[in-house]
Parts: C-alpha cells; structure tokens; sequence
C-alpha cells in the first residue's frame, strides 16, 4: 500500500494533528498552526479547515505544511511516527522531522495591507470632512486656515482611494496598496497626533470656562 492510501485508510487529520500536538477541544476545534492564532479557529476531523486563515486539507496536507515538506514526505513521515505499514519500495526521500515556522502567504499579507489602509485613509477622509467644515472662513476676506486648504485639496482623492479599495479590480488595488503602504504610516501617526491635540484642546477649553466662572 502506497504511503498516501495508507495514511487513508488508518488515520485523520486530527489523530495527526494531535499527534504533533494540537490540542482539539470538545467542539472538535483547535488552534491552527498555519496563522497567528489566539482561539481555536481549525475545526479539525477527517479534514481540517481554518475559519482564520482559509487554510484547508487533509492528514498528508496538514503535515506537508506544518513540517515544510513535500506530501509524499509528509504521508511517509506520517507512517513511519505513527507506526503504520507501507509500501516501502516506492520511498524515494527521506521525511524530515525539523519543525519550520509556517509563513504568512502572500495573499494574507496583502489582504492585511489592504486593511490597515482602509481603516487609516477612512479615518483621514473623516478629519478631512471635519476640517472642510470647521475651518471654513465666515467672511470673504478671512485668510483659507490651512487645514481648510489641505481638505479642499485632499478629500477627492481619498475618497478615490477608497472606492479603490472597496471596489476596484484586483491590479488596482494591488497597485494602490503598494503605492500607499508606507504613506498611510505617516497619516496614522498625524492622525494621532491631531487626536491628543484635541483631546488636550477640550480640557483646556473646560479648565478656561471653569476658571471664568469662578472669576465671574
Ligand atoms: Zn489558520
């Protein structure tokens, strides 16, 4: 019997799981190896699946990717720790039994990237819509504040940016999320700052009123 009908016949993902040890609770669902995982998210029986990172597969797929190994590795790997027979004739390499750290792919990198700039640019294009209105000047000769200036300048294209992200085609928004990742740094750190000013700005705004009326 080929290692892979082996592995079949004997044995589930979770039996494997465990084996290497996973810790499958009751619901039958276990922290997945495969991405930073906090609670139990792989529901984990014949198969596993990951309801945070997608992943999916079988006892062989499991293994392969928690190990860094080909599948016929894993599924020889899988015979050999679970002591379970085989045809050995067909082995042609040797399993490997070092642990590697599972990667993020590519796509959850990219899908987080995506994220951080959505929620930073949509926060921007929030102070920007205050700002417009805020600072507007209230007689034509007052000079533009230059908060004002910038929202004038600024929101149309955030906005652009934003439908972008929500509704363009995959090269747009790869294109967008390569153009944007280190300039969304700068904004989320302003944004912070512009934050504590006005935090600041409302206690000092209530110290003043305070001390008017006991002056008063
Ligand atoms: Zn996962």
């Amino acid at each position: 019997m080929s290692p892979f009908e082996a592995v079949k016949q004997n044995t589930s993902a979770r039996q494997v799981a465990e084996f290497y040890g996973a810790k499958v609770n009751k619901n039958g669902m276990c922290q997945c190896p495969f991405h930073k995982d906090k609670t139990p998210s792989m529901k984990i029986d014949n198969r596993f699946y990951c309801f945070g990172c997608q992943e999916t597969g079988d006892a062989v797929d499991y293994v392969s990717k928690l190990f860094g190994i080909g599948l016929r590795d894993a599924a020889i790997k899988i015979c050999e720790d679970l002591s379970i027979e085989y045809d050995k004739t067909t082995q042609k390499t040797k399993p490997v039994s070092r642990p590697i750290r599972p990667q993020k792919s590519e796509a959850q990198i990219f899908a987080e990237a995506q994220k951080y700039i959505f929620k930073v640019l949509s926060d921007f294009h929030g102070m920007l819509k205050k700002w417009k209105k805020e600072y507007e000047p209230r007689s034509p000769d007052e000079e533009f504040h230059p908060h004002f200036v910038e929202a004038l300048q600024k929101i149309d294209h955030v906005e652009y940016h934003l439908d972008t992200l929500l509704d363009g085609d995959n090269s747009d928004r790869a294109v967008l999320v390569s153009e944007q990742e280190k300039k969304v740094v700068g904004i989320a750190e302003r944004l912070k700052k512009c934050k504590e000013e006005a935090e600041n700005n409302k206690y000092e705004n209530r110290f003043i009123s305070q001390k008017r009326d006991y002056e008063r």
